[in-house]
């Protein structure tokens, strides 16, 4: 059994030691975790859990290495359903550290104690102990000082213990977790029933707040979590975690399909708060790759990339159509202080958000006032049949403003429309819907536009005509080495089209992948989309501005323009007596 399990480090710092740690509480059904350090965890740490515990023999047998309980079968090793399995984490902290392990289990009313000093072990002895295991770990690589040198600086190896103890907080709601350092309390999550409530404790309530649940099958997998909608987004993945079997991973498959469920609703560079669990059985996924389990490989990869980008985009779509809807309705209640993370240094307080949040402050009094001004009120008809009743056109339009904003009302609600974003989105939402239904409306050119190619594109183009054709350009041979345009993308501006063409054609050589082909396709599409609109800065007249409220109905992820900029900002009755002091 040993020698097929996946050999390696396990310890690299502080944060390693606190991961394997808490992990065993966990494997060991403790519903309680409590984490102390010293000087980050250089020091110290001491981990206690109210666990099953261990016997004087399991003690003896815990800290040699390949001993795991956990494992009572060979084909266990490919159902894995424990945080542990390696049996090596014991043993290989034991072997850099100073260790003693004081545990109880239920069935006994004495506990036993078992030191480890540098890889030597030392007998089980009797010892008070409360139910549970605390296991106690000093003077980390005193004996590998090469290795002590490659700890970072104090606030850097703490804030890795607070990423480690907040994945497995997230996980486990129902587990009250709490971590002190240096004397002082950083995180303490009291258990928790709803999987919300422990997002607030562990993300901060701007962050929480942001997340709408999602949730959806498919045969035996299941994709669920929560996720921010348009227009919150990040600079950086910090606010991303994905969950295979409640175990956290950083798997490149698992993020790459969540953005790609995002698809053209992020701004480049840009990343969405995602937690996201993927519950899949164990038999379909090796967690066996990678010393710290951080890696998985699933049998089935392309399956499992499908499901999550699936689900997530439909979720996404979901929420799209209702803009504003859930504000009122999914607002969390207000936080107890002691579920606020409080970090006591600053490096893992600056969590990088900033983004996100779209300036309600900043830009409040002129809105308000702008919305006193109120020009001429006109409710936008709908027509029925004809047209879906949606959000937008149930909007009360006011006025245009500063020559590209829109100003609208609902009930509880004002909500500014960036008319230039909005067109971007519409002509975007057209052209992709023509595209996939393989129908783009052309338009013949009066005067054909040549476009010169060279002898190895020409072979290539030959090939790729039809699909050229699929996007509604016509190009016909015209002479030895040119190609004549002879119509267009309907939805195009008129313009010089030999750029564009030559562009997907440098795309069509480069591409193989019919996947990577459509959403480079859909790139050149928004670009092209976002010439074609009305540029901002132009007065609209008001059945134009009806007709594109209208339209916003009609397409799929209004609430962006295919940059992933955002169409509208909001500010509910909430904010705007916030922002006047009406309510604190
Ligand atoms: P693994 O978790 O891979 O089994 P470890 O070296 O982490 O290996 O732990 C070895 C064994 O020690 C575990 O299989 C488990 O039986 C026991 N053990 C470790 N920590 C605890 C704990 N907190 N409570 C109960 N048993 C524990
Ligand atoms: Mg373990």
């Amino acid at each position: 059994m040993a020698s097929r399990i996946a050999a390696g480090e396990v310890v690299e710092r502080p944060a390693s030691v606190v991961k394997e740690l808490m992990e065993n509480s966990l494997d060991a059904g403790a519903t309680e975790i409590f984490v102390w350090l010293e000087k980050s965890g250089t020091a110290a740490i001491r981990i206690t859990d109210n666990g099953e515990g261990m016997t004087p023999e399991d003690l003896a047998l815990a800290v040699e290495r390949h001993a795991t309980s956990k494992l009572k079968a060979d084909d266990d090793l490919f159902r894995i359903a424990t945080l542990g399995f390696r049996g090596e984490a014991l043993p290989s902290i034991g072997s850099i550290a100073k260790m003693a392990i004081s545990s109880r289990p239920a069935s006994s009313l004495s506990g036993a104690k078992l030191s480890v000093d540098g890889g030597k072990k030392g007998e089980v002895h009797a010892a008070a102990a409360g139910l549970g295991t605390t296991i106690e770990i000093r003077d980390i690589f005193y004996n590998t000082p090469a290795r002590r040198k490659f700890l970072k600086a104090p606030a850097t190896e703490l804030s890795h213990v607070c990423d480690v103890v907040n994945r497995l907080a997230l996980a486990n709601p129902q587990v009250h977790f709490r971590l002190q350092h240096d004397g002082r309390t950083v995180a303490d999550y009291v258990a928790v029933k709803q999987e919300r409530d422990r997002l607030q404790q562990v993300l901060g309530i701007d962050v929480a707040k942001s997340l709408k649940p999602f949730s959806s099958s498919q045969g035996e997998l299941t994709v669920s979590g929560f996720l921010s909608t348009a227009p919150t987004s990040y600079p950086n993945a910090r606010y991303l975690f994905t969950f295979v079997n409640r175990r956290y991973v950083r798997d490149k498959v698992l993020t790459h399909a969540v953005l790609q469920g995002y698809d053209t609703l992020l701004m480049k560079g840009q990343y969405p708060a995602v937690v996201l669990f993927l519950e899949i059985p164990y038999a379909e996924v090796d967690v066996n790759v990678h010393p710290a389990k951080y890696e998985v490989r699933f049998r089935r990869q392309s399956e499992v990339h499908e499901a999550v980008s699936r689900s997530i985009r439909s979720a996404l779509q979901r929420d799209a159509r209702e803009p504003g809807g859930f504000a009122q309705a999914d607002r969390l209640a207000t936080p107890s202080h002691q579920w606020r993370p409080n970090y006591s240094h600053p490096s893992s307080i600056s969590l990088a958000v900033g983004e996100g949040s779209l300036g309600y402050n900043t830009g409040g009094v002129t809105s308000a006032q702008m919305l006193r001004r109120g020009g001429g009120m006109f409710p936008v008809p709908t027509v029925e049949g004809q047209h879906r009743v949606g959000f937008f056109s149930s909007l009360t339009l006011h006025d245009q403003i500063l020559g590209c904003y829109l100003v609208c009302t609902a009930t509880d609600r004002m909500i500014l429309i960036d008319q230039h974003a909005a067109h971007e989105r519409i002509a975007f939402e057209k052209l992709r819907r023509q595209l996939q239904a393989d129908a783009v409306e052309r338009q013949d050119l009066l005067i054909p536009q040549t476009v010169e190619i060279s002898a190895g594109e020409h072979l290539m183009l030959e090939q790729k005509l039809d699909v050229l054709e699929r996007h509604g350009f016509t190009l016909e041979p015209f002479g030895p080495s040119s190609y004549a345009i002879t119509s267009v993308p309907a939805l195009l501006p008129e313009g010089d089209y030999t750029q564009l063409v030559r562009q997907m054609v440098a795309e069509l050589a480069e591409v193989d992948t019919s996947a990577r082909l459509r959403q480079h396709l859909e790139d050149r599409l928004a670009t092209m989309a976002c010439h074609s609109v009305i540029r901002a800065n132009r007065k609209l007249e008001s059945e134009e501005m009806i007709a594109l409220l209208r339209d916003l109905d009609q397409v799929e992820f209004a609430t962006q323009c295919p940059h992933g900029r955002p169409v509208l900002v909001e500010l509910s009755r909430d904010e705007l007596e916030r922002m006047f002091k009406r309510i604190l």
